[in-house]
């Protein structure tokens, strides 16, 4: 038994239509079969005999068999006993597929794979969500494995988009073919995943549904019209390590109201994930009060995030227990609002992009100068955040060999020469409390708060001159404490860039302070939200929608 060569690098499509479509008939089955072939498709998957035989009547590829069958559990199960595997063959189908994830397993789905190929002499293609279940599908002898299920079960539920890096993992992993399908919509897609080592893909929605395309476009369109709108509310929640600020925030970026509060930073994750819920729901009774209600939430966090799942991947030591918490998840359950949330210096840049000094930029640098420093870089009019999420660590890059431990274990990172800590020492003969003192009086001319300024601003072009020659940014945005009203460093810097940076004529490059001051993190995090809208909400977040979308398996 072998799958049909045909199918090598090519397409098959899923012909599928639920109840209550206007196609799910056959005969409507069958003309989306044709114009498939027609349109250069491989091999058909479809579900059922009736579809199955008159899909073979109308076509001569390969048709891979399925049957949809509700279980006891009142949850659908793809293939579920020999006998229906039988009847598909019977109809025309020249391979099965069958679930075997881990529920499929505990309902026999192995024994049943071997006995499908050894009573019926087919291929059988196994339906699994997870590396796992592949390899226990490819030991049992399926013929090829399918990510059709990943997104689909309890375990991969927080997967809501196509994943090429699955795709090679299961390549590098089962001995079998593997076959694309699931969440394919693009052929940037198809060509990731042809990359990743796919043997074949398989599409359904994006091509046979169309009441789902139509609603990928209707939702684009609602995102485009939330986002314009300024009557609309979001809340915003910047937890740091010690304040957390949250507010209330237009559609539009105006501030409506705005609190702090001290954040329980080393009261372990359960009270910071309360401590969450009710900075929300203070900033939803403020809302409701002035006759609003917000629509989702945007939360700023300290450390890296994976912004679809919604996990803290790491968090340092200031929020200890923070690592692998789930915050938008919780607030979510609490609220039954929308989440979204990104690190607190990328949200700066998205704060920036929507709000902000950025609004018409697509390659800029947005760098955060506080207790930490920090930044987020927009490429191509996108936040990049690197292939896990950990991208943007400007204050960790290093720029004196051998210097000083920086908080992050690693030495001499620009952080630690040019931090609020950093501008206290290099002003430390002048005896200043504040950095604050430090900056008026080099702007009153005190000789000893000018120095510490423009060696800050040598060390800050360092690092700056850097990521300009990485990037070629067409604006570096400067937010924080040590920029505000602090002339002298933006000049000091420009002018150290100008002497470093390669053809820095030629680039046109803008440099500018932030002006969206105080409230920069509450705003960011509200951007965050924002965006998130207008570019449509992930499967996790719609389903804190009061119509929440319905998703299809092909
Ligand atoms: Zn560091």
């Amino acid at each position: 038994m072998k799958l049909p060569a045909e199918f090598r690098g090519s397409l098959v499509v899923s012909c599928q239509a639920s109840d209550g479509s206007p196609f799910r008939e056959s005969a409507s089955m069958a003309r989306f079969a044709r114009a498939a072939v027609a349109g250069g498709a491989r091999g058909i998957r479809a579900d059922g005999p009736e579809d199955i035989r008159a899909i073979r009547a109308a076509v001569s590829v390969p048709i891979i068999g399925i049957w949809k069958v509700r279980q006891d559990d009142g949850e659908i199960l793809i293939t579920p006993s020999l006998e229906r595997a039988r009847e598909l063959v019977k109809a025309g189908a020249n391979s099965i597929a069958l679930d075997c994830t881990a529920r499929g397993q505990r309902r026999g789905a192995l024994d049943r794979l071997r006995q499908i190929r050894q009573e019926l002499g087919v291929p059988v293609l196994a339906d699994i969500a997870t590396v796992e279940e592949a390899v226990q599908a490819a030991e049992a002898g399926a013929d090829a494995v399918l990510s059709t299920l990943r997104g689909y079960t309890a375990e991969t539920r927080h997967v809501d988009g196509f994943e090429p890096a699955f795709i090679a993992e299961l390549v590098r992993t089962v001995g079998v073919p593997v076959i694309a399908e699931g969440h394919i919509q693009t052929s940037g897609q198809i060509r990731a995943a042809l990359d990743a080592g796919a043997f074949a893909i398989i599409i359904g929605s994006a091509i046979t549904r169309p009441e789902t395309i139509t609603q990928m476009f209707v939702s684009a369109l609602e995102g485009w019209r939330r986002g314009n709108d300024a009557e609309r509310v979001v809340i915003g929640i910047d937890l740091g390590a010690s304040m957390t600020k949250s507010g209330l925030v237009s559609g539009s970026g105006e501030l409506l109201s705005e609190s702090v509060t001290p954040t329980p930073w080393n009261a372990g994750r359960q009270a910071l994930l309360k401590h969450l819920e009710q900075s929300a729901t203070a900033c939803r009774d403020e809302a409701r009060a002035r006759g609003l209600e917000p629509e989702a939430i945007g939360l700023a966090t300290a450390g890296w995030v994976e912004p679809v799942s919604g996990e803290i991947l790491y968090a340092t030591e200031n929020l200890p227990g923070w690592t692998g918490a789930n915050p938008a998840e919780y607030l979510q359950n609490a609220l039954g609002l929308p989440v979204a949330v990104e690190n607190d210096a990328n949200a700066l840049a998205v704060a920036e992009k929507c709000f902000g000094a950025a609004q018409d930029a697509t390659d800029f640098v947005c760098i955060t100068l506080g207790t930490g420093v920090g930044g987020g870089c927009y490429i191509g009019g996108r936040l990049n955040r690197g292939r896990h999420c950990f991208a943007n660590a400007l204050g960790h890059i290093p720029t004196v060999a051998g210097g000083p431990r920086c908080t992050c274990g690693k030495q001499g990172c620009l952080e630690y020469y040019a931090n609020a800590a950093a501008l206290l020492r290099y002003a430390a003969r002048g005896n200043f409390a504040t950095c604050e003192d430090v900056i008026a009086a080099a702007h009153d001319g005190d000789p000893v708060a000018q120095c510490a300024v423009e060696t800050l601003a040598r060390h800050l072009a360092t690092g700056c001159s850097a990521i300009i020659n990485l990037l070629d940014p067409e604006l570096l945005i400067l937010a924080g404490g040590l920029v505000q009203n602090n002339s002298l460093l933006l000049r000091v810097l420009e002018e150290e860039l100008a002497s470093r940076v390669t053809v820095w004529d030629e680039r046109r490059l803008r440099l500018q302070a932030s002006a969206l001051g105080y409230s920069a993190g509450v705003l960011g995090a509200a951007a965050v939200a924002v965006v998130t809208m207008s570019d449509g909400w992930s499967g996790r977040q719609a389903a804190a929608r009061p119509a929440s979308d319905t998703q299809n398996t092909d």
